[in-house]
């Protein structure tokens, strides 16, 4: 007699084996497929990834000779056609008429997860626009990658993408995220990293961040520390070679002195109006407007 463990065991395992089988079946709907590829390490590419590019009709890709090596290394052959930010007006009607002409477009950035400081956000949306479908085929991302190393908050955090190469730009971006209750990521080239990491210490204060720097490569490092040390380090140093991620620890929490707080506003409500008394105190003591706001009408309807 056969115990009913094995039996659902047995039952179980036939499950697992129907549901693979279904999931070795690269999909042959029409579609784009927005394909992730590695970062580095080229055996990070996912299994699904090498499906769907070894069945699809076209690939578009950010630079065809940089994914020619990609599918070499794979031994895939298929059809490629360059879409980036040069070509990609002329080229989006041609390419989304293809797949509602019933084609499966795959597209790939030169390394990582496309759309991710990479071309394709208007092709989907206009993709989706048109009623055709989109699939994505995850994988890996620098952003993700980095963030995983730094041994920083991950619970919430904000992907800024790449800092403005003007000091100006670049302090103002830094501002607008600066009161962000998140870890902060950020892109950089190895010939900006000294300048942008002394902006973001005077900006942002001596926070923890880290710096990942060709990630999954050969010559992977990630150096952690305050924003103040690693500045210091970087500007010592000639610019680093390879590709650099940037992760920031979110602002040091600290609690407000409301009584502090209700004093200032009570003052500077007595010669501006509410939410410029708001604005003006939330700034000077570096706390969340909304909070200080809250309060200056707590405290109006008492006066
Ligand atoms: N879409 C890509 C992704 O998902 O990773 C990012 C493309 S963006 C144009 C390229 C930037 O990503 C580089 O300048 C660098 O800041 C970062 N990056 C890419 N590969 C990296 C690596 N191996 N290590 C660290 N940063 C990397």
């Amino acid at each position: 007699m056969q115990s009913s463990k094995t039996k659902s065991s047995e039952s179980g395992g036939k499950r697992a084996e129907n549901n693979l089988a279904r999931h070795n079946a690269p999909s042959e709907a029409a579609g784009l497929y927005i394909v992730a590829t590695p970062i580095g390490n080229a055996r990070d590419i996912t299994l699904r990834g090498l499906d769907v590019l070894g069945s699809c009709d076209l690939i578009a890709a950010e630079d065809t000779r940089v994914t020619a090596k990609l599918m070499a290394i794979y031994g895939i052959s298929k059809p490629l056609t360059p879409y980036n930010d040069h070509n990609a007006v002329r080229e989006r009607p041609r390419l989304l008429a293809r797949v509602a002409g019933g084609a499966r477009l795959a597209l790939v950035s030169d390394a990582g997860t496309p759309l991710i400081s990479d071309p394709g956000y208007k092709l989907v949306r206009e993709a989706l626009a048109k009623g055709l479908s989109v699939h994505a085929i995850p994988g890996p991302s620098a952003a993700l990658t980095a963030l995983t190393l730094a041994g920083l908050p991950t619970n919430r955090f904000l992907f800024a993408g790449f800092l403005p190469s003007k000091q100006g730009e670049r302090r103002r971006t830094l501002e607008e995220v600066r009161g962000v209750a998140a870890s902060l990521i950020f892109f950089e080239a190895g010939r900006r990293i000294a300048e942008a990491l002394a902006d973001m210490h005077s900006v942002l204060g001596d926070r923890d961040a880290a710096v990942a720097r060709e990630l999954t490569k050969l010559h992977e490092e990630v150096r952690r520390g305050s924003l103040g040390s690693l500045a210091s380090e970087f500007a010592t140093q000639p610019p680093p070679k390879g590709e650099i991620t940037v992760v920031v620890a979110p602002p040091i929490a600290s609690t407000p002195d409301v009584a502090r707080a209700d004093a200032l506003l009570e003052k500077a409500m007595a010669y501006m109006p509410l939410s410029a008394a708001a604005d003006l105190i939330s700034t000077a003591l570096d706390f969340p407007k909304r909070a200080i706001y809250e309060r200056a009408l707590s405290l109006k309807t008492k006066l």
